[in-house]
């Protein structure tokens, strides 16, 4: 009984509740990430692409390390998996060719959304999953002048993220 109680703190200690951001997303928490922005402006939205889907899963599961704030399904569902006001673990490794080389940690001062894209991360995405992420970047774009809008590839260069066929205009111009 003791020890049940005890877990039961412990596991609280490492989640904090949060509520959504975007009305369109439903909410699944990822234990990946730090609290607050340690002060950073959020300035950057970062787009990925996921190999292979089943990014949900891989976003909570211990091994991983990973994780964004929000996941669009190729079915076009949204879920958002770490608040906006926390970090989460995306985009922490920036290539010495990239722009973005030398300044603080962007997993502070970006957000990041996950495209389950197909197993060679290359597919035409599905109309209803662009639709879907049209939506989710305009509102951020709403709520965050100004916000620039950047890919993975571009900070950690060479990288395939997010992957060939990614319509990025659409999103740009969301
Ligand atoms: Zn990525």
């Amino acid at each position: 009984m003791t020890l049940i109680l005890l877990l039961s703190i412990v596991a609280i200690a490492n989640v904090h509740s949060w509520t959504l951001d975007y009305a369109g997303a439903k909410q699944i928490s990822s234990p990946h990430f730090n609290r607050g922005r340690q002060g950073q402006a959020i300035t950057c939205l970062v787009l990925h692409g996921t190999a292979g889907g089943g990014t949900i899963e891989w976003f909570k599961n211990p091994a991983s390390k990973v994780s964004a704030h929000y996941v669009v399904g190729q079915d076009g569902s949204v879920t958002q998996m770490v608040s906006e006001d926390d970090t989460a673990w995306h985009n922490g490794v920036v290539t010495t060719n990239s722009q973005f080389y030398g300044r603080p940690n962007p997993n502070l001062w970006c957000m990041g959304i996950e495209f389950s894209r197909n197993i060679q991360n290359n597919n035409v995405m599905p109309e209803v999953q662009i639709q879907a992420g049209i939506r989710l970047v305009a509102d951020i774009k709403r709520r965050y002048k100004g916000i620039n809008i950047y890919t993975h590839d571009q900070f950690s260069v060479g990288r395939t993220c997010p992957g060939p066929n990614f319509p990025l205009a659409r999103f740009k111009n969301a």
